[in-house]
């Protein structure tokens, strides 16, 4: 039988999650033998494949045109959706943008940080930034929701391994209100 295809990919995210994913340790290797992991950020190729894979994995909060355009790419080609993470289970500490006007939340970003000479917002018409940051369930549909910051290596573990045993994983996590 064929092992279940598993993509990966991150929205705005600080990549915890993934090197959360890395602490799972020698019991990747367990894991490798029971999916194939056709993408990632941390592998040559990057992009799920067009064929469709039954897993998405996605972390981050949606926080600009590209974000929702990779969270809407998974969609297409996953069957299955996982939220893992605070940032994409309900937008993170991105979140704490939402209270303050966009503008004054760029501008402290790129210019007002005392690190920063001669600071500029970036312009690239294809990362725009949307007025508020979102949480992944607000732009596409998920379906197993792994809280956390980042979540431990167990919990990974263990979502992924029900993944790949063909089970959905039983979380005691609560309803949202985009569910
Ligand atoms: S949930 Fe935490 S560890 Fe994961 S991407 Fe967000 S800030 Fe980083």
């Amino acid at each position: 039988m064929a092992k279940p295809k598993i993509a990966t990919d991150w929205l705005a995210a600080c990549a915890g999650c993934h090197m959360s994913l890395l602490d799972v340790d020698e019991r990747l290797i367990e894991l490798i033998k029971k999916v194939e992991l056709t993408s990632s950020p941390i592998t040559d190729l990057k992009v799920p494949p067009e064929s469709g894979v039954d897993v998405g994995w996605l972390t981050g909060a949606v926080n600009s045109s590209d974000n929702e355009h990779v969270a809407k790419r998974m969609r297409a080609r996953a069957r299955i959706v996982v939220a893992c993470g605070d940032c994409a289970v309900f937008g993170g500490v991105m979140r704490m943008r939402n209270y303050w006007p966009l503008q004054k939340a760029l501008e402290t970003a790129y210019i007002d940080t005392p690190s920063t000479v001669e600071g500029k917002i970036p312009g690239d018409p294809d990362i725009m930034v949307p007025q508020v940051d979102r949480a992944l369930g607000e732009v596409i549909k998920v379906d197993v929701y792994v809280p956390g910051c980042p979540p431990s290596a167990d919990l990974i573990f263990y979502v992924l391994n029900e993944l790949a045993e063909g089970r959905i994983p039983q979380l005691d996590t609560p309803k949202l209100d985009y569910d």
